[in-house]
């Protein structure tokens, strides 16, 4: 019988009690060492923020994504089995498509905001070398715990090199020290050190998994970073000035941990609270269940910037959006702002309404609006389109049905609140948003100066405002002069976010 390991060499890391994401930290080290990622990130934020006013803009359909998993380990029970990792990917198959059975555990309030991020995973089935593969490699090392240095990602430092990253997502499972549960590089790194790296004890939900991690939702977090989500309290400390740039998640002040009884206000974002049950706080893995529409819009973005290269578009529930139905919205802005901020614009708009457009609104039109915007919007559609198990309006059209009180959305389909972005008689101050640049200094780390709920307020009024000509241009209502007027709001949109400049 061969003798056993000394003991005293085994890792004595305990499992975590409290979730501990690094991507925030590897972010900053990123920022620092790594030349081009700042301006990929200004890039990849400013994509985002286009996608976010053009929402149909992107992939349609969803997208399936190839896996490559490295088992890395120094023990016997590191070397994680099979049965393990296939049981990550069956989670984060119903995670990312809203197939998650603690779905419905979303209370009330955000139940409408919960989304099918339409990204589906599969382990790879061949190698870079084009050769059959698992999906998964197996790497011994002699180190007792890595860090969120990057070490388990190349053979040189006791890991395992990475896969083409514009090919595979690469999730590195191994022991990580300092209670650290996982960590994921954002869009727009080193394609060598591209990907997630996730506790053993914390990946998938048998074997060596482990509660309260013990669930799988500690890859679904870090994918959601690797998709480029942020902390969902918008990593400032506890303050409320902090974002992560999504409209429909609200303003909170810092992370959520353990089973938190709802609602939790933080931030003045009351009755309803944080938005706790996301997968983007720091829950425990039983509490969080949900991406929100605007997440998902995020993270469409991500597959249509940084991430274009990965994936293979394929249908949602088994059939495709047809290609004819989404006109692709103007992706360039024009080059010169508005000489006039366009108040008078949306007046004009639609010069054709549908002909079939109810001449009484619905019952309980005051009531939930956007819910009957979409269903005349499905009734204009072609009829497969909306028969399509996995066309999700909610998710389509997104912007619909924010937090309530949030936002009051305009009364009328057909009448924008013109008056709404600038001020006047208007409770959002313009001054609320000055010299807060949004979206262009997330690269740098910082808060949102001058941001909070106001400037959250205001993104999301945008938005819906937007979103309305998205609809329109969705059901073919939007002629020449209409694009134009939405161009221009959306220039002016932009010129807001970026301090009036
Ligand atoms: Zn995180």
């Amino acid at each position: 019988m061969a003798k056993k390991a000394k003991k005293n060499d085994e890792p004595q890391e305990t499992p975590p009690v409290r979730r501990s994401c690094g991507t925030m930290q590897v972010h900053e080290r990123l920022l620092r060492t790594v030349p081009g990622y700042r301006e990929a990130r200004d890039a990849s934020e400013n994509h985002a923020l286009r996608a976010a006013m053009f929402p149909m803009a992107g992939r349609s359909g969803c997208t399936r994504i190839p896996v490559v998993v490295h088992v890395v380990h120094k023990t016997a029970a590191q070397n994680i089995s099979e049965a393990q990792v296939k049981s990550q990917i069956d989670v984060l198959n119903a995670d990312f498509r809203k197939k998650n059975a603690d779905v419905g555990t979303v209370p009330a309030a955000f139940a409408p905001l919960a989304a099918d991020s339409r990204v589906e995973f599969e382990l790879a089935t061949t190698d870079p070398s084009g050769n059959p593969t698992t999906g998964i490699t197996s790497t011994s090392t002699s180190v007792n715990a890595f860090s969120d240095d990057d070490a388990v990602k190349s053979s040189a430092t006791g890991g395992a090199n990475a896969w083409p990253a514009d090919k595979y997502l690469n999730i590195w499972v191994c022991q990580l020290s300092g209670g650290l549960l996982g960590y994921a590089q954002f869009p727009g790194g080193s394609a060598a050190t591209d990907g997630v790296v996730i506790l053993h004890s914390a990946f998938g939900t048998t074997g060596t998994a482990a509660a309260p991690f013990n669930l799988g939702r500690t890859t679904t977090h870090e994918v959601g970073h690797w998709l480029n989500l942020r902390h969902i309290w918008g990593d400032d400390g506890t303050g409320c000035s902090g974002s992560d740039f999504v409209a429909d998640t609200p303003n909170q002040a810092g992370p959520n941990v353990g089973v938190p009884a709802f609602p939790h206000v933080s931030c003045g974002n009351g009755p309803s609270g944080d938005m706790f049950m996301n997968y983007m706080d720091y829950v425990d893995d039983v509490a969080m269940v949900m991406f929100s529409a605007g997440q998902v819009t995020r993270m469409q973005a991500a597959l249509d910037g940084l991430r274009s290269a990965i994936g293979t578009p394929t249908p949602c529930g088994g059939k495709s959006l047809p290609k004819d139905i989404i006109k692709e919205p103007p992706k360039e802005l024009p080059k010169d702002l508005p000489k006039d901020l366009p108040k008078d614009l949306p007046k004009d708009l639609p010069k054709d309404p549908p002909k079939d457009w109810p001449k009484d609104p619905p019952k309980d039109w005051p009531k939930d609006p956007p819910k009957e915007w979409v269903k005349e919007i499905i009734k204009d559609l072609p009829k497969d389109l909306a028969k399509d198990p996995g066309f999700d309006p909610g998710k389509w059209l997104p912007g619909d049905l924010p937090p309530k009180g949030v936002f009051d959305p305009p009364k009328g389909f057909m009448e924008p609140p013109i008056d709404l972005p600038f001020g006047g008689g208007s409770p959002l101050q313009p001054g609320a948003v000055g010299g807060g640049a949004m979206p262009f200094v997330l690269a740098t780390g910082a808060g949102a100066a001058g941001g909070g709920q106001p400037m959250a307020v205001l993104t999301n009024a945008y938005q819906q405002l937007l979103a309305h000509y998205a609809r329109l241009h969705a059901t073919g209502q939007l002629d020449a002069a209409g694009l134009a007027a939405w161009q221009e709001l959306a220039t002016t949109y932009q010129r807001l976010l970026s301090g009036g400049r």
